[in-house]
């Protein structure tokens, strides 16, 4: 494991970051937002949506929902699927319903206590925030140092990388143990003055100077105290690992079902699919095999063969999932086979309804083979 800095070393190390910070540090729209609002509502939203997504795709995002939803009384009121659509293009849309969720559970706590003026009773620290849905360690480590100035890290991908450099570790971040031993130094670490400034600087070091590849140690506040740009070893941390992770290939058939002007769109429902469960979309169907034809969900009792257009396939990436997905498409004459469950939507509305990445990547596959042909 890498060597551990001495007090003397971590007083210089948050002195020279925290300097650096004051004359580097971005305007961010959520940082104004928390001080003119005085609410950890800015900070909450920008946190979970910056879970694995970068900042230069959140911020119009977080612009535009902030402007729609400027309380946590708003984003509650607001219907989910609304929500969902404001937040298109950060994916992962399981945290955002996870938010939704847990701004209803602070107004209904809110009004239960003092009716529509009631006050938002706020989570007063880090453990408190740990227990609101969809909020993990950074999250909570984020909002907590930021929002109450409380003293806890904030260790996300970046940071450990930082970490890696600092304390020139050599073994790689899954090994065993060592996620354990950075966040322990991460805390050490953080200065108990300015937590939030600390965690931000850390962040911004990660994304402006210290970055994945080609760390610029020349100009980094940290160079004096950095073991892996003393030893030269900057661009060989973090180390990879040497396993190699599983990515599991799964098949699916996309049904695309069209009427005239209109296409067909189901609301998922949790034995549906593995994947974007709850959401609206076509419906997906899990196969064995490429090829395998199948006849579950909204299939059967159709009396026509979909086509069989080899070129509507495509790929998507889920976390360690590699899908592949073949594209069917049933048109219809009338209406007299159209399941219950399809929902008709005009096509020029689908964009709007559908949320995830995957769904629009299979709305732009067929919109441009039917407006082509
Ligand atoms: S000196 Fe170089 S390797 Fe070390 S923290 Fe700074 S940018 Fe990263």
């Amino acid at each position: 494991m890498g060597r551990v800095p001495s007090s003397g070393q971590i007083k210089k190390l948050r002195l020279n970051l925290l300097a650096w910070f004051d004359d580097n540090r971005e305007v961010r729209p959520w940082r104004e937002d928390f001080k003119r609002l005085a609410s950890p509502y800015p900070v909450w939203i920008s946190e979970i949506m910056l879970q694995q997504t970068t900042i230069p795709v959140v911020l119009p995002i977080y612009t535009n929902f902030i402007n729609r939803y400027p309380t946590v009384r708003h984003l509650a009121q607001a219907p989910l699927a609304e929500v969902l659509n404001a937040l298109t293009g950060l994916g992962y849309y399981q945290r955002f319903r996870n938010l939704h969720k847990a701004a209803q559970n602070f107004v209904t706590e809110a009004n239960s206590a003092g009716g529509t003026l009631g006050l938002i009773n706020w989570p007063k620290n880090y453990v408190d925030w740990l227990k609101i849905p969809g909020v993990g360690p950074y999250t909570a480590g984020a909002i907590s140092s930021i929002v109450l100035g409380e003293a806890k890290a904030a260790v996300d991908g970046n940071v450990e990388r930082i970490l890696c450099r600092l304390l020139e570790i050599k073994n790689p971040v899954s090994a065993p143990g060592i996620k354990v031993f950075i966040r322990e130094i991460a805390e050490k670490l953080v200065c108990p003055n300015q937590p939030g400034n600390f965690n931000e600087a850390l962040m911004e070091l990660g994304q402006k100077i210290c970055k994945k590849s080609r760390p610029n140690c020349p100009l980094c506040p940290l160079r004096n105290q950095c073991q892996a740009s003393k030893q030269g070893t900057q661009n060989l941390l973090p180390s990879k690992s040497t396993l190699k992770k599983k990515v599991e290939i799964i098949n699916f058939i996309a049904q695309v079902h069209i009427w005239g002007d209109k296409m067909g769109l189901i609301k998922r429902g949790s034995s549906d699919t593995r994947f974007l469960k709850q959401s609206t979309g076509f419906p997906l169907v899990e196969i064995k095999a490429p090829g395998e034809h199948s006849t579950k969900i909204l299939e059967s009792g159709l009396s026509h063969q979909p086509n069989n257009n080899a070129s509507l396939q495509l790929r998507h990436r889920i976390t360690k999932h590699d899908l592949r997905i073949w594209i069917k498409i049933y048109k219809y004459q009338n209406m007299s086979h159209s399941n219950p469950r399809i929902l008709w939507w005009n096509q020029l509305e689908i964009p709007k309804i559908i949320n995830s990445s995957l769904d629009k990547k299979i709305f732009d596959k067929v919109h441009s083979v039917l407006t082509s042909s």
